[in-house]
């Protein structure tokens, strides 16, 4: 089977099979080999690696991950990729295809079962419509993981990599920066991709931390935290935080909080850095 990469290549395995394209999915194939060199270089796979990719698609970033990983999962949701996957594959015997939808996968016993508990790398063209659910699942759900690199859009591309005081600061930026390292390593126009998206992609890739960069006492309260202050992105932490039901504040113990933490009680969730924000949260919630 030739390499998918090349546009000619893609469009004769969709006109063979006459592959209904299906935007619901977020079906936007990759015709680039300088691209796929890119993602496949900043992964840095090696014949030790376990690799997961979500949604291969036609299996065109697949078969370079075959080339060079040890083992490749692929998890697909559209049943009708399912027979080209077959043939596009066919030459490699270290991929197993899975018909299912990533955010119902148990990853972990996955990576349990293929990779003996080990950590996995992602490796994904992902389906941007669930771009933040599947990266905050590999994250919440403590899978063993090296490292992420997926093209996304540009816009949360930039959303994960931001510090405070950029309009693009947010919970996004948070998770991902407590969780991992994000550098952007590639920026791709639309016309690396058949049919073209409507936005900017780059490619990013997360290295797990083995330790979160800061120390909280309850990483959930933190994150509560975090998501009722960007929800009132434009209130002051002592209004946006009391306004947040679910987390039974008072002014007065934010404000003394915030006090105790030595900033500002006029100051907005939007300045506080990750550092900050588990002061916060273990000055609200001692032990
Ligand atoms: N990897 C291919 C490539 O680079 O050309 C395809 C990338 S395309 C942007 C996203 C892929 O994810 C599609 O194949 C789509 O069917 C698949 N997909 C969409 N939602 C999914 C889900 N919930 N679980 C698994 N795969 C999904």
């Amino acid at each position: 089977m030739a390499t998918l990469g090349i546009p000619q290549n893609t469009i004769a395995v969709l006109q063979k099979y006459n592959f209904n394209i299906q935007k619901r999915f977020g079906q936007n194939f990759l015709i680039d080999t300088t691209v796929l060199e890119r993602i496949i270089g900043a992964a840095q796979i090696t014949k030790e690696d376990c690799v997961l990719e979500i949604g291969p698609g036609l299996g065109t970033m697949t078969q370079y991950l075959a080339e060079r990983a040890r083992e490749v999962m692929a998890v697909e949701i559209d049943r009708n990729l399912i027979p080209i996957l077959e043939d596009t594959l066919s030459a490699y015997d270290n991929v197993t295809v899975i018909n299912e939808d990533i955010l119902k996968v148990d990853i972990g016993a996955l990576a349990a079962e293929k990779n003996g508990g080990r950590p996995i790398k992602v490796v994904a063209n992902l389906p941007y419509y669930i771009t933040t659910p599947i990266i905050m699942g590999l994250f919440e759900s403590h899978v063993p993981l090296q490292s992420i690199t997926v093209m996304v859009q540009k816009e949360v591309a930039d959303r994960m990599q931001v510090g405070p005081g950029t309009k693009d600061y947010g919970a996004l930026s948070l998770a991902v920066q407590y969780y991992a390292k994000p550098e952007i390593v590639a920026n791709v126009p639309p016309n690396c991709f058949i049919p073209r998206p409507n936005v900017g992609s780059a490619v990013i890739r997360l290295t797990r931390y083995e330790q979160p960069p800061v120390q909280v006492q309850d990483e959930k309260f933190m994150f509560a935290l975090i998501r009722a202050s960007f929800n009132q992105r434009r209130k002051t932490l002592v209004n946006g935080l009391t306004g947040a039901p679910e987390l039974h504040l008072t002014k007065e113990q934010v404000a003394t909080a915030l006090e105790q933490i030595g900033v500002s009680v006029q100051i907005r969730g939007e300045a506080l850095t990750l550092a900050q924000f588990a002061a916060l949260s273990d000055a609200l919630k001692p032990c």
